[in-house]
């Protein structure tokens, strides 16, 4: 991980509050000096997400995520180390320092982003080759005035034209481009006599840009006629293949543009293509962006969620559409973000939309888009035979699934009315069911609590604790009571596991003397042991005299491992044939004995 020397890490972690970073994924609320919101990265209900700003950490006492500000951005927006480091230092306005890197040439990982800052370049290029292009090819113009896309527009999008012979291909080499780098973006391809040639060929370019303006992939769109398209067996897409820098469902066609330079949008709209962004926005409607693919991914949900405040859905209403749109919404609530949906009729796209009936009415439409729960009401409505009996029951059961799984009151009381009035079903009859399924989902949750404390799992439930405890004084960094825990414990006396590994590590942090500089949750690489860190680093201080609590938590310990080793010498002394070793057992065990009776630590 030696990309960027530590000095530089620790001002990016400096720079960056974590309470300010996490905010922009969730909505945190204050509780004594701790911040509490719903997690991230699981699912739930109940606020169980803790980020303490005095310590720079966050903690999810449900799914047990942890971790300091760059654990966070490296989970929440699914990048490396060296990446979410980057991502906050452009965040904070940092110079990444580039020196650093140099430093590193021999490493793979250098060589993988020196052959990836290729890949990007090669794409550059093309990119402006393709642009250029656009006005050369007579098919070309015609499309493009036949779509009445703008010159701006073009620009903005970096719209472009692959020529259909191997210019690409002498263009890059010209430029000094090696084989490797070339076939590795996708748009030059190798015969098996080993020829290279264009991938892309008489096709409208649209180049995928990242959220920092570098192009990625491409998309071709065929400028053929739908007949000669069917005839030769033309696809109607090209798309770049994924490799190191392009991975589809990570981006978001037109969020660069859409995005602006300013603060977070309002309402971002996500359509299917290309021409369904690139047409609003000739229009002047430029929040919109593309899945490009039938669903929306977890990590476009995250992108979405990082740009605006509400997504607006709007794919094509055929049934793979609808699917899309079910899938979507779960996976934007899951990510608690606020979503609509865009129901259109009379055009089957917004790209068709815009150009029949101009951007006013699509603004107005965008508008008039229907809550989530809404949408799932209206494609239920048309999968049941509301007129049979058995069909409203099986449409009342499941919109009392949908209707449970509202987390505000007020809004599952406005839908049991309007469902109540339409269905001609007594209010009482749908809260009925609501609640069959709330109590279902209770008694599962209850049943999983409950395994877990099951008697046999008491007293080591017990130890750990007080393992816990320990770990917790010594991530307070006082030396002293280092010394003094030092003396009493041993990295085997702890039983857990995890909480062995957190012990040693703590102990070498200490032992070397780093304590004082370093960020606790930096060094642990281990997630288990992190999170186990990040639970106990959470908890609040009772008492300010930590002389004292260390005293009793020894105190405690002692006597606990004490009656174990009596335990365990009884046990032995049971077992054991051989004199010499009774003996030794029976010194020790009076020996505790004594101890214990004479003085309690
Ligand atoms: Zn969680």
């Amino acid at each position: 991980m030696a990309f960027f020397k530590d000095e530089f890490i620790d001002e990016v972690k400096a720079s960056n509050d974590i309470v300010d970073v996490v905010s922009g994924y969730v909505n945190l609320k204050r509780h004594g000096s701790t911040f509490f919101g719903n997690c991230p990265f699981h699912r739930e209900k109940t606020a169980s997400f803790a980020v303490a700003p005095d310590k720079q950490i966050f903690h999810c006492f449900g799914c047990g995520a942890g971790g300091n500000v760059i654990s966070f951005i490296m989970k929440a927006e699914n990048l490396g180390f060296k990446e979410s480091v980057e991502f906050l230092a452009e965040r904070a306005k940092l110079e990444i320092p580039h020196d650093d890197y140099l430093e590193e040439s021999q490493n793979e990982l250098k060589i993988k982003d020196y052959h990836k800052s290729k890949m990007y370049e090669i794409n550059k290029e093309a990119g402006r080759f393709f642009y250029q292009y656009i006005y050369k090819s007579d098919t070309a113009k015609r499309y493009i005035t036949s779509r009445k896309l703008n010159i701006n527009t073009i620009k903005k999008f970096g719209i472009g034209f692959a020529p259909n012979d191997n210019s690409l291909y002498k263009y890059l080499k010209s430029k000094g481009f090696k084989e490797d780098d070339m076939l590795a973006t996708g748009l030059v391809g190798k015969s098996s006599s080993g020829i290279l040639y264009d991938k892309f060929k008489d096709r409208l370019m649209f180049p995928i840009f990242d959220i920092r303006g570098r192009v990625v992939a491409f998309g071709g769109r065929t400028i053929v006629s739908s007949a000669e398209q069917k005839e030769k067996h033309i696809p109607k897409y090209v798309n770049s293949p994924e490799n190191l820098i392009y991975k589809k469902g990570n981006h978001l066609y037109g969020l660069n543009i859409a995005k602006g330079t300013g603060n977070k949008l309002n309402k971002i709209l996500v359509v299917e293509g290309y021409m369904d962004v690139v047409s609003p926005h000739s229009y002047g409607v430029t929040n919109v962006v593309a899945s490009l693919g039938t669903a929306l991914t977890q990590n476009q949900g995250k992108l979405l969620r990082q740009y605006a405040d509400e997504v607006v859905l709007s794919y094509d209403s055929d049934e793979a559409g609808q699917n899309a749109i079910m899938r979507g919404i779960d996976i934007l609530q899951s990510l608690n973000v606020v979503c609509k949906v865009l129901v259109m009729e009379g055009a089957k796209d917004p790209d068709e939309y815009v150009l029949k009936f101009g951007a006013d009415k699509f603004r107005d439409l965008v508008d008039k888009s229907i809550t989530a729960v809404e949408y799932k009401i209206r494609i239920l409505k048309n999968r049941f035979d509301l007129k049979d009996t058995t069909g409203k029951i099986k449409f009342m059961n499941k919109m009392a699934e949908i209707l449970a799984a509202l987390p505000n009151n007020i809004e599952r009381d406005i839908y049991v009315q309007k469902l109540s009035e339409e269905l001609g079903v007594g209010k009482e009859a749908i809260v009925a069911e609501i609640e069959k399924v709330l109590f279902k989902d209770k008694t599962k949750q209850d049943k999983i609590i409950v395994s877990a404390n099951t008697p046999e799992n008491n007293s080591s439930t017990e130890k750990s604790d007080i393992e816990e405890s320990i770990i917790y004084l010594l991530t307070l960094k006082n030396k002293s009571i280092f010394e003094k825990v030092k003396k009493y414990v041993l990295i085997d006396d702890f039983k857990d596991a995890t909480n062995k590994a957190v012990l040693c590590k703590l102990y070498d942090a200490y032992s070397n003397n780093i304590m004082n500089e370093v960020d606790l949750t930096t060094i642990f690489d281990n997630e288990q042991e992190l999170s186990k860190l990040t639970k106990i680093m959470m908890k609040e201080n009772t008492s300010n005299d930590f002389e004292k609590v260390t005293d009793e938590v020894l105190g405690f310990f002692n006597k606990q491992k004490n009656e174990n080793r009596k335990l365990e010498l009884l046990k032995l002394m049971k077992e054991t044939t051989d004199e010499e070793l009774l003996k030794l057992y029976q010194s020790e065990l009076r020996e505790i004995i004594q101890q214990s009776t004479n003085k309690a630590l």
